[in-house]
């Protein structure tokens, strides 16, 4: 606190992001990152944008980009808004159509950044608690509302919400704004994109930062009717022209369009989860079922801080939220197969350890 400081710095509670350690070596499960590298065509794609033309600034509506993300989703260019990473994608929404006099609705369990926004935005908001398996009842979300936000799937809980119940939930609220976050769709859900056209209070937010590999670009996108777009870039060009640089607008282009590198890599994290979780559960752990590219497990014997701590010696990193109904759970990304047999070989030794104590 300083003399200074407005009362809206004063009052501030910041996303703390997981660690980016600084030496090599670790073994990173810790902040959803995909263990394989972008496309090859992204890579020439970054090249081919270190020029002269630098000196230039970029296309502020990073047209080729929009044009891009409209045809692969088969949408208008105009129904696409484009930013640094899908967290300002994020920011500028709960700017430009989430505040309002209405409580905005979101899930108890949840992305963090989310309360995080309505501080600094000073939205009131209500969390709205899971079920006992986690998930989301679209029922609890009938209520008045200045509008609803959630990840699907969820983080970090894993777990998915057919496409049936959104379009449900899509039904019963009309009056306000639904903002589908989807960072994880591509491991495994039907993507809300399909109902962009009929409902036109829908908004579906996508990174490039999973699923392509690119969470070091920062490259996000929103989709919806051209009017929610139109919000967001009125906010956008009351705060940055030029979000998206030009290496960003090259190297996403070419993620999008290297469709078979996509479908490779996400398959492999996909089976990678099926073989972690299934090694898990032999190891005593409760795992949730999970659409992302993270698992979220529990011990019944050991706990969770516990476990990560024992874990960050050996040199490899998890996430775990500490409080509430999470406490006891850690959030494990999806490495490469032989990341998580390292991951699980070290369980399994420090639990063997413990019986022959
Ligand atoms: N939404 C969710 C649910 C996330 O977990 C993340 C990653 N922390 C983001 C959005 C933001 O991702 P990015 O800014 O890298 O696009």
């Amino acid at each position: 606190m300083n003399q200074y400081w407005s009362d809206v710095v004063a009052g501030l509670a910041p996303y703390t992001p997981g660690e980016q350690p600084k030496q090599g070596g670790l073994i990173k499960l810790n902040t959803n990152e995909n263990p394989y590298g972008p496309s090859p065509r992204v890579l020439a794609a970054l090249g081919d944008e270190v020029a002269d033309t630098l000196r230039l600034y970029p296309d502020p509506e990073a047209g080729r980009l929009k044009a891009a993300v409209a045809e692969y989703y088969d949408l208008e260019p105009t129904q696409v808004f484009v930013g640094n990473g899908s967290d300002e994608v994020l920011a500028h929404t709960f700017q430009a159509l989430l505040k309002h006099e209405q409580a905005l609705l979101f899930p108890d369990i949840t992305y963090s950044f989310y309360s995080v926004y309505c501080r600094l935005y000073r939205i009131e908001f209500v969390q709205v608690p899971l079920n006992d398996h986690f998930e989301i009842c679209v029922e609890d979300y009938q209520r008045p509302n200045g509008g609803i936000i959630f990840p699907n799937p969820n983080a970090p809980t894993g777990c998915l919400l057919p496409l049936d119940n959104i379009e449900k939930l899509l039904q019963l609220n009309r009056q306000s704004v639904v903002v589908i976050d989807e960072a994880y769709i591509d491991f495994g859900g039907d993507s809300a994109v399909a109902l962009v056209n009929r409902y036109p209070n829908l908004l579906v937010v996508q990174t490039l930062s999973k699923s392509r590999s690119l969470a070091g670009l920062r490259v996000g996108f929103a989709l919806g009717h051209e009017q929610l777009i139109e919000a967001l870039d009125r906010v956008k060009n009351s705060f940055n022209s030029y979000p998206l640089d030009r290496l960003a607008i090259g190297g996403a282009v070419a993620a999008l369009e290297d469709r078979d590198y996509f479908e490779v890599t996400r398959t492999k994290v996909m089976r990678t989860r099926e073989r972690l979780a299934a090694d898990l559960e032999q190891l005593g752990f409760e795992v949730l079922p999970s659409a992302d590219n993270f698992i979220f497990c529990r011990h019944p014997a050991f706990s969770a801080p516990a476990l990560s701590l024992m874990l960050r010696e050996k040199g490899i990193i998890v996430r775990h939220f500490s409080g509430g109904r999470v406490g006891q759970y850690l959030r494990i990304t999806e490495g490469t197969d032989e990341e998580c047999q390292i991951l699980t070989k070290t369980l399994a030794d420090y639990f063997q350890a413990l019986v022959s104590e």
